[in-house]
């Protein structure tokens, strides 16, 4: 028998065969893959030729073949349709990938070979210097410059950082799957009908009546509707406690343990802090550049949260309550204000946002800005649920789209963006395969919120970074670019959905088929900055602790540091972090994020601006404007350094301006201009220097 996954793919796009494969084949094809991979490297490292570029850097390049094509499915599937099996082969692969990372960067002869080409660096340019710059980077930062008991150390904290990067994500999805409470009698009280439907699917796949979980796309619903105060408590601190229930799962040693290898890490390879070493390669570079942005938007951030807690604490004792404002009264009496103040009913707007039509928007806005155009491939996927397209242009294929959009038990939370098969030319013209995945309710029809629309047009902006990607090499393909700069193609995209037309077209009601109202289009759109006191203090918090675990010596008790934190920043008492330590997966569940979550709001501040340059255009699809975006940014992948990519975009750096605009966060420029129109702006990346 032929493991499927070893054998050639002669499905339609070369799409993993799916039905064929069994979760059994994933670890013997791991395995045929680290043997490929090491065979090749080893004739690599040993090559009697001299080394140039396309015998060391391009053979590297294409040295792993397999290994990439078996990881793009199984890390795929680990992601959005665990099983135990694929958990514990999840478990079992951690150590032996980093082994094997390490393994390559500590190959002696190999890295002599990539310092030669280092050497002869001026016969280079284009995508290969920069690969090769790359490359050499990758090592040295690996650690190849290290000798003896150093490298070897430098190795076992690799190796039990992803051990725990891997128990941290497997905690976190155990406590949120094992918690949920039955609702009954009057629980169902005040809830709208779609909150009712998501909690009965929630409670058939556990087999009872109506639940509350801790599934954001449940318990975010639940504490904006549910009247009843002492529920929303309950649900609102397990959601609090998830990854710190003194259980089995709990995650707070583990965290613990990895800011202590993380700084060790850091150490050995000469840098003050770990937060120096990951800020390096990324647009911010420094420690003081990301607290210069962050601190920038905390005080008039803070200033809003205050004055909104105030209203609401106002509304709490109006209804005959004690006060004060709690973290689980804010969501609530927040819906509420809105729907006094700007009339919008959450339930009656989501009739017109279903999921078949806002994939029809995002879809149409590709086709407008960059003449992409999607068709339904009838194909078996992993799951019933996901769904696949073909991407042309002008009848040429452009890549594969997959869509998996419903939140069920074996899918980590979240939403994210992820290639099975990333765009390459060397070696044959590869075309993507991408897919995003979401959590949103199912229903028939599946209706999203306003924020669920968002999240879907920010991973289909993710999407198209992968699919317009055009350069030779995987190692720069795509949404192979500093953290700080990923964010900008899928913050950028969500402004599409703001675009009036755009709703205007496609928000239709499910039934009627009648178009939103145009008052309600219009209060949707000023609602925009509506609560943005909130979300910015609710991330700040996050993206601050998060720098302060990693800047200087490793905190012994993480919470007691973050607790700190928290007190000299005077967070506002309703609010909390975005994601407490405990389960603050975007920095414990890997490097990813780590030192990194401000990197959002980096991309923020290029999203606002970028985004300005076709409203300064006077057409939001205007057609220069996009061929710049789509040729130095969402085609570009990582050929060149993230600021020299957006320069050649807008012909200049941003200011953090229109940013704070867009939060609602500063008085409206006079006259309407964007403050990011004047040339002169002062920039946060001054701060660099
Ligand atoms: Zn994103």
């Amino acid at each position: 028998m032929t493991n499927p996954l070893l054998a050639n793919w002669t499905t339609p796009f070369g799409m993993p065969p799916f039905a064929d494969i069994a979760d059994a084949d994933f670890g013997p094809a791991f395995e045929a893959g680290l043997d490929e991979a090491r065979g090749n490297i080893a004739r690599i490292a040993a090559d009697p030729t001299p080394a140039d570029f396309a015998n060391t850097i391009a053979a590297l390049e294409l040295a792993e073949g397999t290994l990439d094509r078996v990881s793009g499915v199984f890390y795929n599937l680990a992601g959005a349709d665990s099983t135990d099996a694929r958990e514990a082969l999840q478990r079992d692969l951690a150590p032996k990938m980093s082994a094997f990372a390490s393994e390559v960067t500590n190959n002696k002869a190999l890295f002599a070979r990539v310092e030669a080409v280092w050497a002869a660096r001026d016969l280079l340019a284009g995508q290969e210097l920069r690969v090769l710059t790359l490359y050499r980077q990758m090592f040295v930062r690996s650690g190849a410059l290290l000798q003896g008991d150093q490298a070897a150390r430098l190795t076992a904290v690799k190796a039990r950082l992803a051990v725990l990067g891997t128990a941290f994500s497997q905690n976190l999805l155990a406590d949120e799957r094992e918690w949920f409470t039955e609702l009954t009698g009057d629980d169902l009280a005040g809830l709208p009908d779609f909150v009712v439907a998501s909690a009965l699917a929630a409670g058939a796949e556990k087999g009872v009546g109506p639940v509350v979980t801790l599934n954001r796309s449940l318990i975010v619903p639940f504490l904006q509707f549910s009247p009843r105060r002492a529920l929303r408590r309950r649900a609102y601190e397990a959601w609090g406690l998830r990854g710190a229930n003194g259980n089995v799962a709990d995650n707070r040693g583990v965290a613990a343990e990895i800011l202590a290898l993380r700084a060790e890490r850091a150490a050995l390879l000469g840098y003050a802090s770990f937060a120096d070493y990951k800020l390096e390669p990324e647009m911010a570079k420094t420690p003081a550049a990301v607290r210069g942005l962050l601190m920038r938007v905390w005080e008039p951030a803070k200033a809003r949260a205050l004055a909104d807690a105030g209203v609401l604490e106002a509304m709490l004792r109006a209804d005959g309550l004690p006060g004060p404002l709690e973290p689980w009264d804010w969501r609530y009496y927040s819906e509420k204000r809105r729907l006094a103040e700007h009339d919008l009913d959450e339930a009656v707007l989501k009739s017109y946002l279903s999921l078949d039509a806002m994939l029809g928007a995002q879809f149409d806005c590709a086709n407008r800005l960059f003449g992409l155009e999607f068709q339904p491939l009838n194909v078996t996927l992993y799951h019933p649920d996901a769904r696949a397209w073909e991407v042309t242009r002008r009848g040429e294929h452009v890549a594969v789209f997959i869509g998996d959009y419903f939140a069920r038990g074996a899918k980590r939370s979240g939403a994210w963006c992820s290639a099975m098969r990333s765009q390459r030319k060397l070696g044959g013209d590869q075309r993507p395969i991408v897919v995003n995945v979401c959590n949103f309710a199912k229903g028939d029809p599946a209706l999203l919120s306003y924020d669920d629309a968002r999240t879907l047009f920010h991973e289909f902006g993710h999407a198209l970074h992968q699919m317009l990607s055009d350069v030779t090499y995987g190692f720069i393909s795509g949404t192979s670019v500093a953290r700080d700069f990923v964010e900008l193609p899928s913050q950028l995209y969500e402004h599409w959905l703001e675009v009036p037309e755009v709703l205007e077209k496609h928000a239709k009601h499910w039934q009627t088929g009648s178009p939103m109202p145009a008052d309600m289009l219009k209060r949707l759109l000023d609602a925009g900055t509506y609560d943005q006191g909130f979300a910015t203090v609710e991330f700040l918090s996050s993206a601050l602790v998060d720098l302060a675990f990693h800047e200087g010596a490793a905190p012994a008790d993480p919470m007691q540091k973050q607790g700190e934190v928290l007190d000299a920043l005077e967070m506002p008492r309703a609010i909390r972090m975005r994601h407490a330590t405990p389960h603050f997966a975007h920095i414990f569940s890997g490097d990813g994020y780590s030192s990194g979550y401000y990197s959002y709001m980096w991309s923020e501040v290029m999203d606002a601006d970028a985004f300005a340059a076709f409203e300064e255009a006077g057409d939001p699809f205007d057609p220069p404007t996009a061929a710049l975006l789509e040729k130095h940014i969402l085609s570009a992948g990582g050929s060149e350094p993230a600021e020299v990519l957006y320069t050649r975009f807008r012909g200049r750096m941003p200011g953090v301006e229109p940013l704070l605009k867009g939060r609602g966060l500063v008085e409206a420029a006079e006259g309407g201009q964007p403050p990011s129109r004047k040339r002169d702006t002062p920039g946060i990346f001054e701060d660099r220097k």
